[in-house]
């Protein structure tokens, strides 16, 4: 049955498939011309591991990684052991003088009309997906010039070194916005507030433990989740210039824009003061559209790496430090996925970063255990964390795929800020 109200805007091929108006050429946002009415209700069930009853990952106090891979740290000791290598000299200071990574203008699709899958990324772990069924996603989205805190007119944190390739004015669609945990470069007050803003029909995904900062932060239309929970998404475009936005509620089984987003499990920890600690969980993402699968790894840890010798490989088979099996499962529960979007920076030194942030090499063992056919590399080229050079991933990336017989190109790429590839 077709839905009771169809929009005068919207047309269909004889395939069936809507047909959307063109943003190209409007003078006012495209977003107050066409809206969607987005509901989010429950998926049915579906197979997931047998071990998700038992909810390892909730601890007393809020969460934990329940595997041999993670290795908890203090922040302070994590801060103290960054001090002592500088102290050494032992410490690398990446130089981000200009050129690093190419930064260009996105062009987004100029309606809803996409006859493929299409990532943009905007810089670190943002990524702007255009589904083939029309539906917008924005993952982690942070457009401002530090990740940090703001402490009355100071903004803390590190400063970028690559600008980013727009503002959020130029993206001309966002009907969902997916946060993977609350780090600041992330989850940014100043980006989501203005997302809300200039959307509001946008539907806000978190992590549990989150929505509480999403009402206080004034976004009410924020659905939180544990991992292994599933929603269904349907949208259908609504007439008038009324922003309001609609309760959640069931989701339409008739209606034109349909998905269901997955929260999974990744490796990671979550604070955003000194004192909220493991609060909030931390989580992987996945969202199939229109016949189309995308995997979003957020920021995870794969192994927890011991120190070892200058020079030495730790995937050398005499380690063998304990792997994370959460990937395993998410690729055997909900694989196989179209595209991974997998992280691959901000990992050196790596007995102090391993256990919270994968090396290139950890995200190809990512990038085959989620079973992933094609993936972009993120979390890298935009702020610098942690002592790497910044143009390292990308070619510790190409020396990983060469070790597990991977095409150097075409399989899992990395891209210039800004760009988009389709899938
Ligand atoms: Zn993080």
């Amino acid at each position: 049955m077709r839905p009771f109200f169809r929009s005068p805007l919207t047309r269909r091929t004889r395939y069936g498939r809507a047909i959307y108006p063109t943003f190209r050429n409007m003078s006012t946002p495209p977003t107050t011309e066409v809206l969607y009415a987005l509901t989010v209700a429950k998926s049915p069930a579906r197979r997931s591991p047998e071990d998700v009853l038992e909810k390892s990952h909730h601890g007393k106090n809020g969460f934990r990684n329940p595997w041999e891979s993670f290795r908890d740290m203090d922040s302070k000791d994590i801060m103290q052991m960054m001090i002592t290598r500088r102290l050494k000299g032992k410490a690398n200071n990446p130089d981000t003088t200009p050129p690093t990574v190419t930064v260009r203008q996105p062009e987004f699709l100029p309606s809803r009309d996409t006859p493929k899958l299409r990532a943009t990324w905007l810089g670190h772990a943002c990524y702007y997906v255009e589904f083939p069924s029309g539906l917008r996603v924005l993952f982690d989205p942070v457009f401002e010039a530090r990740c940090g805190p703001c402490c009355g007119p100071y903004h803390l944190g590190p400063k970028r070194y690559t600008e980013p390739p727009c503002q959020i004015k130029d993206i001309p669609v966002i009907d969902a916005v997916v946060i993977s945990h609350n780090h600041y470069d992330h989850l940014s007050y100043p980006t989501v507030s203005e997302i809300a803003k200039r959307h509001p029909n946008c539907h806000f995904f978190a992590p549990l433990g989150n929505k509480s900062w999403f009402h206080s932060s004034g976004i009410k239309n924020v659905t939180e989740m544990d991992w292994w929970d599933e929603r269904d998404i349907a949208m259908s475009p609504k007439e008038g210039k009324d922003p309001q936005v609609e309760p959640v509620g069931e989701a339409s089984t008739t209606a034109d824009v349909k998905a269901r987003i997955s929260c999974l499990p990744c490796q990671h920890v979550t604070a955003r003061s000194p004192f909220d600690k493991y609060k909030t969980l931390w989580a992987s993402w996945a969202i199939e559209s229109g016949g189309s699968k995308v995997y979003f790894a957020g920021d995870s840890g794969y192994r927890a790496v011991d120190e070892l010798p200058e020079g030495e490989d730790d995937w050398d088979p005499k380690y063998n430090f304990p792997i994370c099996p959460a990937f395993e499962q998410v690729g055997e529960f909900r694989g196989p996925f179209d595209l991974g979007l997998i992280p691959i920076g901000a990992y050196a030194p790596r007995h102090i970063f391993s256990a919270a942030h994968s090396d290139p090499h950890d995200a190809v063992h990512i990038f085959k255990d989620t079973k992933c056919k094609k993936a972009l590399g993120m979390h890298w080229g935009t702020w610098v964390l942690t002592e790497e050079d910044v143009l390292e991933p990308p070619k510790k990336l190409k020396e990983a795929l060469k070790k597990h017989d991977l095409a150097e190109t075409g399989v899992f790429d990395v891209c210039d800020i800004g760009e988009s590839r389709e899938f």
